[in-house]
């Protein structure tokens, strides 16, 4: 099990049920961090590299340490490790051994821990202290092992169209991540966060990885999505979030790297086909251009005031999970935090009402 979550991890093939609870303990809604790439350029990382944030894991583990800080004292629940674009054939192309790609991998779990500890250390001694407490609470936070899909391996914008050609099988999918996650889970992380799937295809080649695999690692599926109503393949959400839904070991699904105006219908949409904890960490609402590798801002996009604006809706409509993605920052993550909060404070009675704190709300 990982080192920092009370409990968590241990579960009787009921992962969805530990997450609850760690979501009860957040305080009704956890707060996931936001985009790390973006913040890392922001410290003076050079990501111009198909190895997108992952380079750092090589040149500059240091800044990943601090952006993971920044996220936690921005008041993060869940950080996520850099390994998004990590791979050991992405690492051997780059010349590095399968015992160096092997080590990377499990160095971005481990810099997100040692992260958590800075901040634990901090809070208990210096200004996170809280006062007028005899004892006081410390925040849980979990770390997730970030997987990214296929297509940001290939790193061609696949992982925004789900078309990876005739030729990849879900067989292809599941050689290409299988010891990959085995890495990354042996590494002692709390969860395993799939993100950005794009097809229905890689969802169910996960799903195979966790059961054949055994992994005992609570993960969540979260897809990505450009219509509102689909993956980006064009497969129909309610399919995708259907195959996270019948594995047992998936404790979340959700959505990520999705503009924010069609965050509230997938909500939606995912929780007619499942009652797991939905999460949301879309983008800023811009647009990722592939052939340019530059985001641009695309009509309707929301502006940062905006996103933050939405976060009470998607949590009336049933997101226990509230983050951010790329183009998001640690102010982006501390406005959901506040906007979260408030909302806690607001409804505290409903939440008493709850069975296992969860909140089971009607949709309307
Ligand atoms: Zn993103």
């Amino acid at each position: 099990m990982g080192r920092g979550g009370r409990d968590f991890g241990e579960y009787d093939d009921d992962a969805a049920g530990a997450l609850r609870r760690f979501v009860r303990e957040a305080g009704g809604c956890a707060v996931v961090d936001g985009g790390l790439a973006t913040e890392l350029e922001e410290h003076g990382a050079d990501l111009q590299d198909e190895l997108w944030s992952a380079r750092c894991l090589v040149s500059a583990p240091h800044l990943i340490r601090k952006v993971h800080l920044d996220y936690l004292d921005a008041g993060a629940n869940i950080i996520t490790s850099a390994s998004y674009q990590a791979t050991i054939q992405g690492f051997q192309a780059r010349g590095l051994s399968r015992e160096q790609s092997e080590a990377l991998l499990r160095r971005s779990v481990h810099i997100a821990q040692e992260a958590r500890a800075i901040f634990a250390d901090g809070w208990s001694k210096g200004p996170h202290a809280t006062r007028g407490r005899s004892s006081p609470r410390r925040r849980p936070v979990l770390v997730a092992a970030s997987v990214g899909s296929y297509g940001a391996y290939l790193a061609d914008g696949s992982e925004y169209t789900g078309d990876y050609g005739r030729s990849v099988t879900k067989e292809t999918l599941k050689s290409f991540h299988r010891r990959r996650l085995q890495v990354l889970a042996d590494a002692g992380p709390d969860l395993i966060a799939f993100e950005t799937i794009p097809n229905k295809m890689e969802a169910e080649a996960y799903a195979e990885l966790l059961e054949e695999n055994d992994i005992r690692i609570p993960a969540w599926f979260s897809f990505t999505s450009k219509d509102g109503r689909s993956a980006a393949s064009g497969d129909p959400i309610t399919e995708c979030a259907a195959v996270a839904d019948s594995c047992a070991r998936v404790a979340a699904v959700g959505v990520n790297c999705t503009a924010p105006r069609l965050v509230h219908g997938l909500i939606l949409a995912i929780r007619k086909v499942t009652s797991k904890p939905v999460a949301v960490y879309p983008n800023s609402g811009e647009t990722y251009v592939a052939e340019t590798k530059e985001w641009v801002v695309s009509e309707g996009g929301a502006s940062e005031t905006d996103f933050v604006s939405c976060v009470g809706k998607w949590r009336q409509a049933g997101a226990a999970l509230v983050g951010g993605c790329c183009r998001t920052n640690p102010a982006t993550v501390r406005a959901i935090s506040r906007a979260l909060h408030a909302e806690a404070a607001a409804d505290d009675d409903d939440y008493a009402d709850d069975v296992d704190g969860f909140p089971v709300m009607a949709v309307l």
